[in-house]
């Protein structure tokens, strides 16, 4: 795979610093391993302070020209990268299967979903519409300019290497910004394929930069430039404050998508298969390695039971192996950090009277690989229900009233996803509006589209991205008075 890949032109090992391969410039590098088997792939620069500065710069300069460009111009493009995007699917998804571990199928999936927000803000590009406001006096007319902010910090993690960025890029370019990304160290190869299908498209050099190595070293130097105009960051809640913290000297505008604790609720008038199968979904995706996983499963008491046996029947179902294994469903952790953590929590969940129900060790395959796993009767005070597991572990919390539950799942300083299940149009409503999350999925476990907003309230981050509204983000508004007429 990895000889067919370097043919296509697609396995790349270098930096991308306006428009061209550039190594680090004392030559250091970093290793990129395939965590389901621990080989080495490549390695690729390990860059800091100085790279990062120049890929500013040529994103600056780049601004001038591709802000310039009509709305128009710019979706051709960004259109013709998304068609090689969708062209190299397969090599993509074996990209992402390599580096990230998931299922080929998933990869594949996420190829599709990752290209589909640079072809939504191809089209959304043209519609940055602004507003003419009536005026208070009458020889005057008012109006409002949508302008691209100007030059784009982004930093992504490692559980999703190309729709983490596209859904930065996408709207950013769209709009006419220019863009430094930094992806996730253990998963820079997407990154730099897709660098390469946009030289392809044609994107300009210096419109899209990737650079990686030292990750503190590269997120001061993008906070410290009075050139970067915003910082758009999706990982852990702790960086995020930093990141946010850092840009205030500089008053950056700041989108962060941060870390969850997603409630799912089960109600005694839950249609069970339908619970069933969505909270599977929500929690199992990505082998529970995405920030609105279903991290606590509350479940009523009338339907505890019948639930929890559905429930762990469906997970025992579940395939786990090396990503390119026939019907794998499940991969491998990302690293040790992540499986010792998944391991941690639930061994803090045993000490304190969870019951397992399937699963709770490592498993046989070795490396990262953890078993599929059910456990019940997890209560607030457990780590498994306080902090996100990013694991195959589901913790299920049983419930008795719907205050009670509703109470239970806003007592977090979270907010990014939750999910419900019940048959009552009533209670349904009342409870999505309740609950203090920008995401609420409705008998359903998978809710990510490009077409609509995704992001956090709380600690879970600030601003939106995908849809309409992603757009805003990388866009300033100019209030144009005309006076005198
Ligand atoms: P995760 O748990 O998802 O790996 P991180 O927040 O550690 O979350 O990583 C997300 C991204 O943030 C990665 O690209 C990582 O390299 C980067 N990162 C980590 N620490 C810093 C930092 N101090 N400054 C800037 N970026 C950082």
């Amino acid at each position: 795979i990895v000889c067919k890949l370097q043919s296509s032109g697609l396995l790349r090992s270098q930096a991308f610093i306006g428009g061209k391969w550039t190594d680090a410039y004392d030559g250091k590098t970093v290793k990129v391993f395939n965590p389901a088997t621990g080989d080495l792939i490549t390695e690729v620069p390990c860059m800091g302070t100085k790279e990062t500065n120049d890929a500013i710069s040529s994103a600056y300069d780049a601004f001038r020209a591709w802000s310039k460009l009509t709305a128009a111009e710019r979706s051709r493009i960004l259109r013709k990268w998304y068609d090689l995007l969708m062209a190299h699917k397969e090599d993509l998804a074996q990209l992402i299967t390599l580096e990230q571990g998931k299922p080929l199928k998933d990869s594949t999936g996420e190829v599709a979903y990752g290209a589909s927000y640079i072809e939504y803000y191809a089209e959304e590009g043209k519609r940055a519409y602004g507003d003419i406001i009536p005026a208070p006096l009458p020889d005057r007319r008012l109006f409002i300019l949508k302008q691209p902010v100007g030059v784009v910090g982004a930093i992504t993690p490692w559980n999703f290497p190309l729709a983490m960025i596209t859904r930065k890029v996408g709207p950013a370019l769209a709009c006419g910004c220019t863009i430094v990304v930094k992806p996730s160290e253990f998963t820079p190869l997407a990154a730099l394929a897709a660098a390469e299908l946009s030289v392809r498209a044609g994107i300009p050099p210096g419109v899209l930069n990737v650079i990686m190595g030292d990750a503190p070293a590269i997120g001061e130097a993008l906070l410290a430039s009075t050139q970067v105009r915003q910082i758009t960051f999706t990982g852990s809640t702790a960086v995020g404050k930093k990141l946010m913290a850092g840009s205030a000297p500089t008053v950056k505008k700041v989108s962060l998508e941060l870390g969850g604790n997603a409630p799912c609720i089960v109600f005694d008038d839950a249609d069970v298969d339908v619970a069933v199968k969505g909270a599977l979904a929500a929690k199992f995706r990505n082998t529970g390695q995405t920030c609105v996983c279903a991290n606590r499963i509350f479940v009523q008491e009338g339907i505890y039971e019948k639930f929890a046996d559905a429930f762990t029947k469906g997970v025992q179902k579940l395939k786990i192996g090396e990503g390119f294994g026939e019907g794998v469903v499940l991969g491998p952790l990302i690293n040790d950090a992540a499986l010792h953590k998944v391991e941690t929590f639930v061994e803090d969940a045993i000490s304190k009277g969870a019951k397992v129900l399937l699963g709770g060790k490592r498993h046989s395959l070795g490396r990262t690989f953890y078993e599929p796993s059910v456990i019940a009767n997890v209560t607030g005070e457990m780590s498994l229900a306080r902090e996100e597991i990013f694991g195959p572990v589901a913790a299920l919390l049983p419930f008795k009233t719907e205050e009670e539950v509703i109470q239970r799942a806003n007592d977090t300083n979270a907010g990014l996803a939750a999910y419900v299940f019940t048959e009552n149009m009533q209670r349904s409503w009342r409870v999505t509006e309740a609950l203090e999350y920008g995401i609420v999925g409705v008998n359903e476990g998978l809710v990510n589209t490009e077409v609509a907003p995704f992001g956090g309230v709380k600690q879970s981050g600030l601003g939106r991205e995908g849809s309409k509204y992603g757009m805003e983000e990388y866009m300033e508004m100019k209030y144009v008075c005309l006076g005198n007429l």
